[in-house]
């Protein structure tokens, strides 16, 4: 069924590359697999999925432990500060810095590790209540600051759509999120690439994938609902 799930999705981003002319490669499937089992995970793994997406920073720690070292875990929930250093030498992106004091800390952590951590600002373009995320007139502000940091890697930009009952709601939504990236890439700012735009979930990745996307989250769409009763 996973597989099934999978192969549907991965035809989904195929149709959508070609409905606007873009190659399949350019759109990366980060496969989200947050509150679900590590048995799940390696059905997953044994169907080829290598990029993982997850929202909290124990369970990313208890599966990379559990799971083969060539997967990559991408960090797409809210990160609190003091956890930043469990994850900086285990993660291959962080998709949620949305505050300068976050990007200080994780310009520590991966200092002390030596390494340069790949980073997503999210931006919350819908400018939702509920919502983390910077507003759009402040990501070339913190970028500025940030851009001196040299264990940090801006690679582009995050962004969590409402959601909505008809994909086609978030179009602009996306759509102002690439605008942002094409602005933000004409700066050529330092250590700033503009490289990936992660938009698109279940309900509207294909949407996403026409807007721009080069990496979609998709979780439901590929283990099926969520059970957040589990106690594990
Ligand atoms: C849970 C989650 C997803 C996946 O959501 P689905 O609707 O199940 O595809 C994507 N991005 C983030 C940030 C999430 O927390």
């Amino acid at each position: 069924m996973l597989a099934d799930n999978l192969s549907k999705v991965e035809r989904n981003i195929e149709e959508a590359c070609r409905s606007v002319g873009r190659p399949r490669e350019e759109v990366t499937l980060v496969a989200v697999s947050k509150t679900k089992p590590v048995e799940v995970l390696r059905e997953a793994y044994d169907a080829g999925v290598r990029v993982f997406g997850e929202n909290k920073v124990q369970e990313i720690l208890d599966k990379y432990d559990q799971l083969p070292k060539d997967i990559q875990w991408h960090m797409i929930g809210h990160l609190q500060r003091n956890k930043v250093k469990y994850i900086v030498d285990k993660v291959a992106m962080i998709h949620s810095v949305d505050s300068l004091r976050l990007a200080q800390t994780i310009e520590q952590e991966a200092g002390k590790k030596n390494i340069r951590m790949p980073i997503l600002l999210e931006v919350n373009v819908a400018e939702e209540e509920s919502k983390f995320g910077l507003k759009v007139q402040e990501v070339v502000p913190l970028l500025e600051e940030i851009s001196q940091y040299p264990h940090l890697e801006v690679c582009g930009l995050m962004t969590i759509a409402p959601f909505v009952a008809n994909s086609e709601e978030n179009r602009e939504i996306f759509h102002e999120l690439k605008k942002l990236s094409v602005d933000i890439a004409g700066k050529n700012i330092n250590n700033t690439t503009m490289s990936v735009l992660s938009m698109g979930m279940t309900g509207d990745y294909e949407v996403a994938v026409q807007e721009g996307a080069t990496m979609v989250r998709v979780g439901t769409g590929i283990f099926g609902e969520r059970d957040y009763s589990r106690q594990d």
